[in-house]
């Protein structure tokens, strides 16, 4: 065990409040803390995405960590607004600021005062990165908007769908594809559209897409909703059954056969349709892909990472039904449904620094590793593939358009992960 975080294996918590604001239509984000901050998450989010990504920052320097950010929060805020006319701005603390104490409530309030701001939203949430990950920010940003927005009334025939883990636009769009043969739905925060966009000759301030302002607020309207994970999102839940009286369940990623039925199973409850034939029958090739694969894949020992346990849990689940073994499953941040859910795993690391999973992943025979960019270098001590997922993917392209959701996701993955282990035992017989 480390007594230090050695190369922590999260990523930090405005990181994930930024994309979820980048789901709503109209909004913009500023960053309130240091430059270095906004600009990390701006590359990060940039290299991971391949799309620009405007980040505000209200710059503290070192008089503003002793006398106190309020100044800078309350120029950063006027200028943003002039600048990209946004319909919403959130607003996300980080260590330093959450450090000094700076009281976000309190000056927001105070700006839109001072500036006579009543067309323009604002959200402060608190996003300390000196606990959590990534997707704790993300939550919370979530929660801090419903909160806000939602507004409670009299319930319609809609469904809630709201992602509690790090899925990609190409995710989004899929469960998107499902539900339009289900039920009328909301889903939020949708970065489909804002975070994978088209080419555009004039590029936009800001990107279009992202859920309405108008949809958000009639999410406490719902009948029902579905937090896609179970490791992470309780807040979520909670509040949409105890504030809103909205039925919500907790479902894991549907990632996997098991897992996708389960998904579509839920969805055939609540809704009262029957499952359509055409998943039905991409159901039955799912099943068929695995079945080529099994002689492949049988046997074959993995050690999948990453900082969301959500994700990490459901690459687990797939591998499983390929009849692979799952030597290592390791979740940088604290989490006791984590520990409690991946019971399949050979040895559970939680939680972890990437020091202790190399330490790890040098002890055990393996045939392949899972899991974000950052693991490059134990596969290449190792010399054994990496198959990229989770975030952040920055030095392979097209992370934004990764799906692996639904049996169709499936299929890609068994080919993707046979043909892997193929590629690599060809090049394993050829140098020996
Ligand atoms: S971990 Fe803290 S200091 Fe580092 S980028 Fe994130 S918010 Fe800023």
């Amino acid at each position: 065990m480390n007594y230090v975080t050695v190369n922590p294996c999260k990523v930090c918590q405005p990181l994930g409040a930024i994309l979820a604001f980048r789901g709503i239509e109209g909004a913009m984000t500023v960053v309130h803390g240091s430059q270095g901050c906004s600009t990390y998450m701006r590359l990060h989010l940039t290299h991971h995405f391949a799309e620009p990504i405007d980040v505000a920052s209200s710059a503290l320097n070192e008089k503003d960590t002793v006398y106190g950010g309020a100044a800078n929060l309350k120029l950063a805020l006027k200028n943003v607004i002039a600048r990209y006319k946004p319909a919403l701005v959130g607003v996300t603390t980080t260590c330093l600021t959450e450090t000094i104490g700076d009281d976000v409530n309190r000056i927001v309030n105070e700006f839109k005062a001072e500036e006579q701001v009543n067309d323009v939203i604002i959200i402060p949430v608190s996003t300390p990165s000196y606990t959590g990950a990534m997707i704790d920010g993300f939550n919370l940003a979530v929660e801090a908007t419903l909160n806000v927005l939602t507004e409670e009334g009299e319930k319609e025939n809609c469904l809630a769908i709201i992602p509690a883990a790090n899925i990609t636009p190409a995710e989004i769009r899929e469960v998107k594809r499902i539900m339009d043969n289900f039920a009328p739905f909301i889903f939020f925060p949708d970065y489909a559209d804002t975070l994978d966009a088209p080419f555009f000759e004039e590029l936009p301030l800001i990107f279009p897409g992202g859920t309405k302002i108008e949809e958000i607020k009639r999410v406490g309207r719902c009948k029902a909703g579905i937090i896609l994970g179970v490791c992470a999102g309780k807040n979520l839940a909670r509040l949409l059954t105890e504030k809103f009286g909205v039925a919500a369940r907790q479902l894991p990623l549907p990632v996997g056969l098991k897992a996708t039925d389960v998904f579509f199973q839920t969805l055939a409850e609540i809704t009262g349709r029957t499952i359509p034939a055409r998943y039905q029958w991409e159901r039955r090739l799912l099943l068929d892909a695995m079945i080529d694969a099994h002689v492949i894949t049988y046997g074959k020992r993995v050690a999948i990472f990453g900082d969301d346990a959500d994700l990490v849990l459901a690459l687990a689940r797939l591998v499983v039904e390929l009849g692979m073994v799952v030597a290592i499953c390791a979740v940088g941040p604290p989490n006791k449904e984590f520990v409690r859910q991946g019971a399949a795993a050979e040895t559970i690391l939680n939680p972890v620094d990437f020091d202790e999973l190399a330490q790890a992943v040098r002890k055990t025979r393996l045939d392949l590793l899972m899991g974000n960019s950052k693991g490059k270098f134990m596969a290449k001590e190792k010399n054994i593939p990496l198959l990229r997922f989770g975030f952040p993917i920055h030095d392979r392209l097209g992370a934004g358009r990764q799906q692996i959701f639904s049996y169709r996701g499936a299929i890609q993955m068994v080919d993707l992960i046979a043909n892997t282990i193929l590629e690599n035992e060809d090049l394993f017989v050829s140098i020996s």
